[in-house]
């Protein structure tokens, strides 16, 4: 949709024309590759972007714009493999819209249309979601199938009748009478969610290269030349419009929603009839909010004028109705060029490779790199250095690398090789045991990034929850010199005498150690920071004090303020309770579950030490591979001495026991999902497990109560599918106090 008024009295200059030649060019070959080879050359996001271009550009020049303008035209040919067939009715596209003042505009717009024709009381907004797949027409003969068809131009598409007979969802015969003659029904062909994921398990399993996302998925698999070959894939359908319907019997569009379901067809549950803008700016926000809990993967949202009549009065143009519109959502999926790959070693050795890239936002933060999880990772993605690649960040979730774009390679890209040593202290590497994937550094104790890495660990929310001890700060008391991974994205890494040379240290930090000796030496720490002028960053580099302040002519240098709660923090630590105190080890496999489950059983440090790899493997919740790994960190000299050197520095190594608490819930398992007035998520934990009962975070058919608090989301819905018993806060707490709801 331009905003732009057009201006015909001025001829467009040579670099506009030029510009736009380039533009249809390039509009016209990655639909090719979009719609014809189910491959495409750039990401939607960059696709909409010189779409938009395009189309300001004609309406500001409007004698540059041809008859075959890409504009004007739904975009899509027939591919030589499939034979053409006529559409009853044309198929369109959807005008796009891509933010809420956009939407604004366009629903002002239909609205005074409507008014003017004063019919505004029957304005009523379907409202759907968009469905990532592609479109598909049915045209049923007196209820019975006998084409299906892809959308191609929009007046031929392609004939894959015999495709679409695979997929279950589409019926072959109506249900129901009083079935039109002829009838169109159009709507999307869709891998699901879940189903996507396992198709690209299989892929990668069988030594190919995996679908870049659940649409080119759909529409590669529903395009083949071999139904056979479409009937292994994961397809399913939903309907939404209607073509050809001489003879129907029904007023609207969600009358006929209602019709398509009677007659057996797929509908979708996500759709709503609205009154008002604001109405449909909630269910925007709603499933913008919810977007990866549905059934399939959404782009945004359809906006409809529900009633017939309305829709017959808006019309069209050449490529789309004047009657909806597409709200689409900030892209989640964007391309970038993949610069490097680099190797982190992690807490427990782990070498994990990860892409370094050309810095890029999606949904709504700036992503500059991106975990590869390990070799393996790297081989099936089929990812080379020097690849552009498709890059996903689904909201909060962590960045991934989808996989390379193949097409658009020159020959300079070049495979990842594991590095035969660690990049942070040389060392060999190795994986542990044969046959493991994961590669280690085996100088666990004095290897930089490792012991960085579990000090960082050690302070998390999970462990002893020293705020003011980030990855910065870790970065800071442990760095050393020589080369260091987190110098990525030519930052220098700190430079300093390396402080904390053993996490055993740690708690001589606190306020009230005695011995300030490593308290003080913080002084000499010192980090690379860019120099910043206007709020911009320079490009020129300076050493400076990172835990005390600058010196100036009148104040000396002394330990910051955040240092201070540093000090602070660390002494406040040596209280938490003993399963925090477990997490802060960095033992391998012995995460909160497991933490949480050895406290309540064994009490205490001493006791868990001295426990039998049987009696450890014994407690519900840890296991024979925990238990194993337990024994195997214990037997190590400088582990114990961490263990002993926090006891003796006052950190608690028992829990009181809580006669207070009456053991109510042994035996039972309790999920608490959504957040709850009272309790944070660890405290309501604590809560079930001192009372004897099993604090669980999946829902099951042996799960005994699931406490549902606000915002509860996907584990309530399948506690309630599963018929479980369901509580509130309320339920709660007297579950806790008396073991009975
Ligand atoms: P579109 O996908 O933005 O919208 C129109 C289509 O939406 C309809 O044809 C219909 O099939 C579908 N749709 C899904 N849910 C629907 C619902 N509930 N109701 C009605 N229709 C629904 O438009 P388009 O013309 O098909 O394709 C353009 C878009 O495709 C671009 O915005 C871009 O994101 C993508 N594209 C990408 C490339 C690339 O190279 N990456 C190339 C071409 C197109």
């Amino acid at each position: 949709m331009s905003k732009v008024e057009p201006q015909t009295d001025e001829i467009p200059s040579q670099d506009i024309r030029e510009e736009y030649e380039q533009l249809t060019e390039d509009v016209r070959r990655y639909r090719y590759a979009y719609y014809n080879e189910d491959s495409p050359l750039v990401s939607d996001a960059e696709f909409d972007r010189l779409y938009r271009r395009l189309e300001e550009i004609e309406a500001l020049n409007p004698e540059l714009v041809a008859n075959d303008s890409p504009t004007q035209e739904v975009g899509g040919e027939v591919s030589a493999a499939f034979a053409p067939v006529e559409h009853l009715q044309r198929m369109y596209s959807l005008e796009d819209v891509f933010s809420l003042e956009e939407l604004q505009v366009w629903i002002s717009r239909a609205t005074a249309s409507v008014e003017k024709q004063g019919r505004l009381d029957e304005l009523k907004w379907l409202s759907e979601v968009k469905i990532d797949g592609l479109a598909v027409n049915l045209l049923y003969r007196n209820g019975e199938l006998v084409r299906a068809a892809t959308r191609g131009d929009g007046h031929t598409g392609e004939d894959i009748t015999h495709n679409a007979l695979t997929i279950k969802e589409i019926p072959r015969t109506l249900e129901g009478s009083d079935h039109p003659a002829e009838v169109e029904i159009r709507g999307e062909v869709f891998i699901p969610s879940k189903a996507f994921l396992a198709l690209n398990e299989q892929m990668v399993e069988a030594g190919k290269a995996p679908f870049a996302n659940p649409r080119n998925a759909a529409a590669g698999s529903l395009r083949q030349k071999d139904p056979a070959l479409t009937a292994q894939r994961p397809l399913s359908m939903f309907v939404h419009g209607i073509g050809a319907r001489e003879g129907l019997k029904a007023a609207s569009q969600s009358e006929t929603y209602e019709l398509l379901r009677e007659w057996g067809l797929p509908t979708s549950p996500y759709f709503k009839v609205l009154d008002s803008y604001d109405e449909v700016l909630k269910f925007i926000e709603h499933f913008g909010d919810h977007r990866h809990d549905l059934l399939h993967e959404i782009d945004g949202i359809v906006i409809k004028v529900d009633d017939f009549g309305l829709q017959r009065a808006l019309g069209h143009t050449s490529r789309v109705p004047r009657w909806a519109v597409a709200y689409k959502y900030p892209p989640e999926e964007v391309h970038t060029k993949l610069l490097d790959i680099q190797v982190n070693v992690g807490r427990t050795g782990r070498v994990t490779p990860y892409g370094v890239m050309e810095p890029v936002k999606v949904a709504g933060s700036t992503v500059e790199m991106a975990t590869l999880h390990n070799q393996d990772v790297v081989k099936a993605k089929g990812v080379l250095i020097g690849d552009t690649v498709v890059l996903r960040k689904a909201g909060d979730v962590i960045p991934e690398i989808v996989g390379p774009v193949v097409a658009l390679r020159d020959g300079s890209e070049r495979e990842f090789v594991m590095p035969a040593a660690c990049p942070s202290c040389g060392t060999p590497l190795a994986p542990a045991k044969e046959g493991d994937v994961d590669i280690r550094c085996p100088n666990a104790r004095s290897c930089p990034s490792q012991l960085r890495e579990r000090v960082f660990h050690l302070a998390g929310r999970g462990a002893f929850d020293i705020e003011a001890l980030g990855w910065e700060a870790a970065m800071a008391l442990t760095a050393g010199p020589g080369p260091d991974p987190a110098t990525v994205g030519g930052h220098p890494a700190p430079e300093g005498p390396g402080v904390l040379t053993n996490e055993a240290r740690i708690f001589e930090l606190a306020e009230d150690a005695g011995d300030a000796t490593l308290r003080d030496s913080l002084a000499e720490v010192k980090v690379w920071r860019e120099k910043r002028s206007k709020g911009a960053g320079t490009g020129e580099w300076e050493l400076v004090p990172y835990f005390w302040s600058k010196p100036t002519a009148k104040t000396p240098s002394k330990p910051s303020a955040n240092t201070q709660k540093l000090f602070r923090e660390v002494e406040k630590a040596k209280s938490q309770p003993l399963w925090r105190v477990l997490v802060a080890l960095s033992i391998r496999h012995v995460g909160p579950t497991a933490s949480r489950a050895l406290a309540t059983a064994f009490g205490s440090m001493d006791a868990i030490r001295a426990a039998s790899e049987e009696q450890l493997a014994d407690v519900d919740g840890v296991g024979p591979i925990i238990a194993a790994a337990l024994k195997e960190w214990f037997a190590v000299d400088w582990h114990r001495e961490i263990v002993d050197s926090w006891a003796k520095a006052g950190v608690r190594m028992a829990d009181e026991v809580d006669e207070s608490k009456p053991r109510t819930l042994e035996g039972l398992t309790v999920v608490v999902t959504g957040s709850l007035e009272h309790y944070s998520r660890d405290e309501a934990k604590e809560a079930i497990i001192t009372r004897g009962g099993k604090a669980s975070g999946s829902v099951s058919k042996k799960t005994d109560y699931v406490v549902a608090g606000e915002n509860a989301g996907s584990k309530l819905d399948k506690a309630e599918q599963l018929g479980l018993k369901i509580l509130d806060e309320e339920g709660f707490v007297r579950l806790l106090e008396t073991g009975e709801a």
